[in-house]
């Protein structure tokens, strides 16, 4: 695991620039909008509206962007202070990091209005859910009610 965590920015050095943009010498432009220092403002310029125009695209198909990316930054969130290393060998399960994604999107689709578990918890987890992000995405697409159940294990 070591070996393949120091291999990753030759093998997949997209990756890499994931996890760590500025270690290759990518300039921020907003929170989350990287670019390389050499790209021209209009280009930049160019790129911020190109991102608008999508997050306004996926909104008006979505109904919510922002509820997709609560969803999306607390796994970024989470995975950031568990670091990548003890992520890659596995220190929280799919489940734990779906139910908590879905919490703090407070995300209507998995989760009664209230504030306790009793109240919140729409499916309740029947047994083993998930460990493998491997095997959550297979999972989720079979079973509908995946997420609500993690989440409702997340919240007990
Ligand atoms: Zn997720």
């Amino acid at each position: 695991m070591i070996l393949a965590i120091g291999c990753l920015p030759f093998l997949s050095p997209a990756v890499a620039a994931y996890v760590c943009p500025s270690c290759y010498g990518l300039q921020r432009v907003t929170g989350s909008l990287f670019v390389d220092p050499a790209m021209s403002v209009e280009d930049r310029t160019k790129l911020q509206e190109v991102v608008a125009l999508a997050a306004v695209q996926v909104a008006d198909f979505y109904g919510s962007f922002d509820h997709l990316l609560a969803h999306e930054f607390s796994h970024v969130e989470l995975h950031a202070q568990i670091g990548v290393f003890r992520l890659l060998m596995g220190a929280i399960p799919a489940w734990f990091d779906e139910g908590l994604a879905v919490i703090v999107a407070d995300d209507p689709r998995y989760l009664r209005p209230g504030t306790t578990s009793a109240t919140r918890c729409s499916a309740e987890p029947g047994g083993d859910l998930p460990s493998s992000p491997f095997k959550w995405g297979p999972a989720a697409g079979k079973t509908p009610g995946l997420y609500a159940q993690a989440a409702c294990r997340v919240m007990r």
